[in-house]
């Protein structure tokens, strides 16, 4: 049975937004040495909006962007809003399959398109552009018509402004942090920088970010914050997973032993403290 000081240091923290699921994870929770947190959802705003587009010869934004946006009209993943957002005109789509931390694809207009990241999709000739992009912070999504590339699609999404704030509590409170992110090592790098990380690893598939847990709980325990389905191996091989609440995926959150109801990353830092004063008055 859970200690009644548990289970009142719980109530405490629901009242500022933390749901802790258990008394064991509650007094986990304390022993955290070290933060991984998603890029994407969990440090940027998760407002995302299309700010670039190249086409290949022949093809014109708008065709690019309604080609796209007919796949991702039937995906929850950030990049998916964006897109449809962007798109003049939604276009029908038939047997849409997504990858998880790889893109999406399916039938549009009689074609097999699909759009994902360029490490799965090549970048023909529109390559050298994307880097430039990614640099400025981008996340560029390449679209494929019939295995031919015919579209870079640009993306933008704003750091949270709190976050080099709650980067520097966690650091004076002696927790590393660590960003973990499917996306590109150049756009991870730029966001990086803006919050003050500096162990960034990019490019993960879902099951590279529970091996960089596995890796980094070698040296104390480890907190997984995220928010997406991709995150869900992530959060089931931390010490605590936390699942961002309102826009988390139910996956998400099930595998999580922690949920914040808002979005505000100050959760962190302060859901640390009452958990380490609750360890001092219990033991
Ligand atoms: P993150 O770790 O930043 O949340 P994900 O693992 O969700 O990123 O995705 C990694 C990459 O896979 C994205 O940056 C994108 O290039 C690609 N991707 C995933 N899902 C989609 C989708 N629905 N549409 C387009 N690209 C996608
Ligand atoms: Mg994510």
């Amino acid at each position: 049975s859970v200690p009644l000081t548990v289970v009142a240091a719980i109530g405490a923290a629901s009242k500022f937004g933390v749901i802790i699921k258990s008394g064991a994870a509650f007094e986990r929770f304390g022993t955290i040495r070290h933060v991984a947190v998603d890029k994407t959802g969990t440090l940027t705003r998760n407002q995302p909006a299309v700010t670039a587009v190249l086409t290949a010869d022949g093809v014109t934004e708008g065709q690019a962007l309604e080609w796209a946006a007919a796949l991702e009209q039937h995906s929850t993943h950030p990049l998916a809003a964006a897109i449809t957002a962007a798109a003049p005109g939604v276009l029908a789509a038939l047997d849409v399959t997504e990858q998880a931390g790889n893109g999406i694809e399916g039938i549009v207009a009689g074609s097999r398109i699909t759009v994902g990241s360029p490490r799965w999709l090549d970048a023909g000739t529109l390559g050298s552009q994307v880097a430039g992009l990614e640099e400025q912070g981008m996340t560029v999504v390449i679209v494929h018509r019939d295995e031919t590339p015919v579209a870079a699609i640009g993306v933008r999404d704003e750091l949270r402004p709190e976050v080099p704030e709650v980067v520097r509590t966690l650091t004076d409170q002696g927790v590393g942090v660590t960003m973990l992110t499917g996306d590109n090592a150049r756009t991870a790098r730029t966001l990086a920088a803006q919050a003050g990380i500096d162990d960034v690893r990019a490019e993960l598939r879902p099951e590279d970010k529970a091996a960089a847990i596995g890796e980094l709980s070698r040296a104390g325990s480890v907190a997984m914050i995220g928010d997406g389905i991709n995150d869900a191996p992530a959060l089931a091989a931390a010490d605590i997973g936390i699942a961002m609440g309102a826009t988390g995926s139910d996956a998400a959150i099930e595998s999580a032993d922690v949920a914040f109801t808002g979005h505000d990353l100050r959760l962190i830092p302060r859901a640390f403290d009452h958990a380490r004063r609750g360890r001092r008055i219990i033991n």
